[in-house]
């Protein structure tokens, strides 16, 4: 079972790191040949050498995914190192804070720039290689932030989470004919580097309101993109499939007693 990314060129967008990064691990655990993509390039090539030190074959990339050249470049790459594209993983995102009454419209059009247009612009970097190549995989990084839920300072976060799922569900019926599909995990609190930048209480506090009172790995994440990666997969398109540790199902902090 979900053997099938054996010998497959991915790319995962923000992978330097965090949840990308476990994305990366996991599927070049299973055989992938993946591209690692970060703005950091020196970043970017530890991830590359680590996976190729265990056994995996990785390589390395700089790019900004809100930039349309970068991301030409990025597809030209990949297809260049991995043999064309199987696979893309537009998981790149940030998540800076801003309350709505002091946000900028700079710091809204960042947010949306990495996170919505940067996942547009990915999909539509790889797709020439892709339908080339006969079939695709896409898998997005959406967020239970936005869709699900909402938290105070990511107004611009959470809009640019939920456009990611609306994105999704055109470009699901445009590429149908193509045998590539678009599929979206959605991560509730996962440990990663971006997510201790929040701090100690953030990290505790949001722990205790999980049901599973822990917080989720990237490894928990990449599964489930393995998953919609696979041969298994292939009939499902324009979904999305929430980890989240049961975060989202408590009506209210009462149903978290006396469990
Ligand atoms: P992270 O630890 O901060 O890692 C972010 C990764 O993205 C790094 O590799 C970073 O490298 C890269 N990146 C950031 N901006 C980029 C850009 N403009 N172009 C290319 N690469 C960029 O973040 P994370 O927690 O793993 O989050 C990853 C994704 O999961 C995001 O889409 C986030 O919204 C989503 N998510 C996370 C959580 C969570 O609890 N952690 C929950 C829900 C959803 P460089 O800085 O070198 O570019």
């Amino acid at each position: 079972m979900l053997t099938s990314i054996d010998g497959k060129s991915v790319i995962v967008t923000g992978s330097s790191k965090g949840i990308g990064k476990g994305i990366a691990r996991v599927f070049a655990e299973k055989g992938a040949k993946v591209l690692i993509v970060a703005r950091n390039f020196d970043q970017a090539q530890a991830t590359a050498s680590e996976i190729n030190a265990s056994g995996g074959t990785a390589s390395a990339f700089s790019a900004d995914v809100s930039s349309w050249n970068d991301m030409q470049r990025m597809a030209e790459a990949a297809a260049e190192c991995h043999g064309g594209i199987d696979v893309l993983c537009c998981n790149a995102g940030i998540f800076p804070d801003a309350k709505l009454s002091e946000m900028t419209p700079e710091q809204w059009d960042e947010v949306m720039g990495v996170n919505l247009k940067g996942t547009f612009l990915g999909v539509r970097s790889c797709l020439p290689k892709m339908k080339e190549c006969g079939e695709g995989r896409i898998i997005v990084t959406s967020s239970i932030t936005g869709p699900i839920t909402g938290y105070p300072g990511w107004c611009h976060y959470g809009a640019s989470k939920s456009g990611q799922l609306g994105f999704l569900k055109t470009a699901a019926i445009e590429l149908s004919p193509h045998n590539i599909t678009i599929n979206a995990v959605m991560p509730g609190n996962i440990a990663t580097e971006g997510l201790d930048d929040l701090g100690a209480d953030y990290l505790q506090k949001m722990t205790e309101s999980i049901p599973m009172k822990k917080l989720g790995t990237a490894e928990d994440v990449a599964y489930a993109a393995l998953f919609f990666a696979s041969k298994e997969a292939a009939y499902i398109t324009g979904q999305a499939l929430v980890i989240d540790g049961g975060q989202v199902l408590p009506e209210s902090l009462m149903a978290l007693e006396d469990i």
